[in-house]
Formats: structure tokens, C-alpha cells, sequence
């Protein structure tokens, strides 16, 4: 993994200071393919935002272009508020200071930990270098490894390594392309743990890029999701869950139940009831997205039977949660039927055949115009 560094020491974190990174209607493209179409995101001092969306959506060009790697061809980057690219201004990535965090941590094979986190501390008196390129490495929790050459480490302590090179030089602004989807599941969760807490106490701004939901709602203070190189959506993770602008963002912070309807009278007829559809128009097509922990299951009896119900198909434990695939059924209309997923707490294993009375969380449900 190479690191981009952008040692920039002279903002400070009061409300008026600048952005430590700021990108401005950046557009890019390579040939007739346009990858980013005008997506401007800033990072505050010590914020990390995350670039998430699906493959091929321009994330790592933007990346690639705040590092300077990519040529801007339209738009503006700035560093703590000073230019570094724009109209008649390219400052070279070497002397924003800038490198990339690859997923194959790209540290030197010749040399030992220690040289390859001191390596980036230029200027620096070799004794200088030593104590800070040590005090980084216990940050990380690889100083036993100070001695060990790349070719000796697992990939997380790599990861690791990498990460205490690009923390050395004490940079103001941190750029992190997947970081950890070279790493196994648990190994991924310590990992960027430890990340997320050494960025917190250094203080770096960060802007990171996954296509991973979760990891960016761990990381994040804030996401900007992006489609097709422009951001639909950006705001806290709890903005995104709960207030997405479209299906396409719903979906995006995992599965979802999709319903297609019109709306008459203000709410969308479906067999899991009416549900209101604010600002759409009678007549309009509409989809409704249910989030799966939306819907609850409860045992079924001719009491509730005017409540929509659901005929077990299936149940998976995975783990922290069960998931239920029904067919539900609207109440007296056995023609209008959906089949759904509801994701319920713990050990909840209904049989296959069993019918079970269904409710459905209207905060995690949501109306967007279109079927
Ligand atoms: P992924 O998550 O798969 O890495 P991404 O969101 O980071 O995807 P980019 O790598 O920025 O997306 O690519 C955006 C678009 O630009 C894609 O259509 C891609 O094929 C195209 N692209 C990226 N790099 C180049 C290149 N060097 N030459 C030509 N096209 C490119």
C-alpha cells in the first residue's frame, strides 16, 4: 500500500479554518468514458469521509485526482485552502506530499519495517526518524516487527506497517483507496479498528473509498454516495440509513424488499398495508422499499386477522440475526401477495407452512416515485 501524505501544518482546527481537502466540480475522463461528472466533497480538519458506491462509479479517480495522480482535467483541489490544482495551477503529487493507500500496501521489499515507516521522513535527523518511525509502530502494535522484511508478514500486519508509513510524516490529510479488501473477515474488523481510533488521535482529515456499506458507516462521519461519477446522496450515516434520497441509495445499506404500486389517496396500496407516499401525486407508479429488520413477526391468530400475514418459506440463522422469507398475503385478498424478508434479532426459526401475523416499521419504510 502507498500512502498519500499530505503534511500540510499550518491549518488549525478552529470553525473558519478551511477544509483540509476540498474537490470542486471535478469532472474526469478517460477517452468517451466519463468517470466523474462534476462531484465536489470537502473533508474537515480530523473528519473521515467516505467515497462509497458501487464498482466503476469514479471513486478512485476522484481519489487518484486529489492525489495528484490523475491529471485534473476540470475543476479544483485545495489543501487547506491553498490550490494545488485548478485553472493554471498543478502542483506535482510529490510536492503535495501525496500518496495513494492501495490495497496491495505496496511497502519496499528491501527494506525492514522500520526503514519503510522512516522512509517517507525526509529532512528528518536519523535519530529523529528512528524514535518517531518506533513510536508509530507501537501506535499500530507491530514494534516487535521493526526488524522483519515485508515478505515475513501477514497481510493485516502489512496493512499495518503501511498504515504507520503514512502516519509518520504527521499528515493533516489521509487517503485511503479499500484498505482493508485484501484482509479476511475478522482480521478486517481489528484492523480497521485500530485505523479509525490512530486516525481519530492523530487528528488527519480522511477521505477513504469503499464500495462496502458497513465499512463506511464503521469509518465515517460522513458519506457521499456516488453513481455513475456523480454523488446522489451525502450526509451523516444516520442520515443515509434513515432519509435516503432514492431506492437505489436504500438499497445501497443492504437488502432490501421492493414493492411496486400506484398511489391513490396519498399511500400505496400493498399487501402489507397502506403506506403513506408524501408528495406523490395520485396515480403516480411508486416503489416501496422495506428494510428487512423493518418487518416483525409474531405468532398468528383469527384475533389479528385483519393484519396482513406471512406463510413461512424459509428461515437462515446468520449469526446475530435470523432471516424469514414469507409469502405475505393482504388481508381478504388472497390474489395480492409479496414475497418478503424479514430480518429478526437472535435464534427466530419458524417452520416452513407456519403463518405468522406481520407489522411493518413505517421509519424504515420507504416511498420513491417510479415503479
Ligand atoms: P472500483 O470500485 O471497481 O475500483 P471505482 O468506483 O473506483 O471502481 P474508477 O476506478 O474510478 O471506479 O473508474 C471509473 C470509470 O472509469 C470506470 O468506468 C472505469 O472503467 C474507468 N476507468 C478507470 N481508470 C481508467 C483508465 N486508466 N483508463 C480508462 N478507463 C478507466
Amino acid at each position: 500500500m502507498t500512502v498519500i501524505d499530505l503534511d500540510l501544518h499550518q491549518n488549525t482546527e478552529k470553525a473558519s479554518t478551511p477544509p483540509a481537502l476540498q474537490l470542486d466540480g471535478v469532472r474526469h475522463s478517460y477517452g468517451r468514458t466519463v468517470a466523474v461528472d462534476g462531484v465536489s466533497v470537502s473533508v474537515a480538519p480530523g473528519e473521515v469521509v467516505c467515497l462509497l458506491g458501487p464498482s466503476g462509479c469514479g471513486k478512485t479517480t476522484m481519489l487518484r485526482i486529489a492525489a495528484g495522480l490523475e491529471a485534473l482535467q476540470d475543476g479544483e483541489i485545495r489543501l487547506a485552502g491553498t490550490m494545488v490544482a485548478g485553472p493554471g495551477v498543478d502542483v506535482p503529487p510529490e510536492r503535495r506530499g501525496v500518496g495513494l493507500v492501495f490495497q496491495d500496501y505496496a511497502l519496499f521489499p528491501h527494506l525492514d519495517v522500520l526503514d519503510n515507516v522512516a522512509f517517507g521522513l525526509t529532512g528528518w535527523t536519523a535519530a529523529d526518524r528512528r524514535s518517531r518511525a518506533e513510536s508509530v509502530l507501537a501506535l499500530v502494535g507491530m514494534n516487535d516487527y521493526a526488524a522483519a522484511f515485508p515478505h515475513e508478514l501477514s497481510g493485516g500486519q502489512q496493512q499495518r506497517v503501511a498504515l504507520a508509513r503514512a502516519l509518520a510524516p504527521r499528515p493533516r490529510v489521509m487517503l485511503l483507496d479499500e484498505p482493508y479488501s485484501g484482509l479476511d473477515a475478522r482480521l478486517r474488523d481489528r484492523v480497521r479498528d485500530e485505523v479509525l481510533h490512530i486516525l481519530k488521535a492523530s487528528g488527519s482529515a480522511c477521505l477513504m473509498v469503499t464500495h462496502d456499506s458497513e465499512e463506511a458507516m464503521f469509518m465515517a462521519d460522513r458519506i457521499a454516495v456516488m453513481r455513475a461519477g456523480r454523488i446522489v446522496q451525502e450526509g451523516t450515516p444516520v442520515e443515509l440509513y434513515c432519509e435516503p434520497v432514492d431506492a437505489f441509495v436504500a438499497s445501497f445499506f443492504g437488502e432490501v424488499n421492493r414493492i411496486e404500486g400506484v398511489v391513490h389517496a396519498g399511500a400505496v396500496d400493498t399487501p402489507i398495508g397502506n403506506i403513506p407516499a408524501r408528495g406523490l401525486p395520485d396515480g403516480a407508479p411508486a416503489t416501496v422499499v422495506v428494510r428487512p429488520e423493518a418487518v416483525t413477526i409474531q405468532s398468528w391468530s383469527s384475533v389479528f386477522s385483519d393484519d396482513p400475514s406471512g406463510l413461512v418459506e424459509q428461515a437462515r440463522l446468520l449469526g446475530r440475526t435470523s432471516l424469514i422469507h414469507m409469502t405475505v398475503t393482504a388481508p381478504a385478498r388472497p390474489d395480492r401477495s409479496v414475497h418478503l424478508h424479514a430480518r429478526v434479532p437472535g435464534v427466530h426459526l419458524p417452520k416452513p407452512g407456519v403463518r405468522v401475523r406481520i407489522q411493518v416499521d413505517h421509519a424504515q419504510t420507504f416511498v420513491f416515485a417510479g415503479g
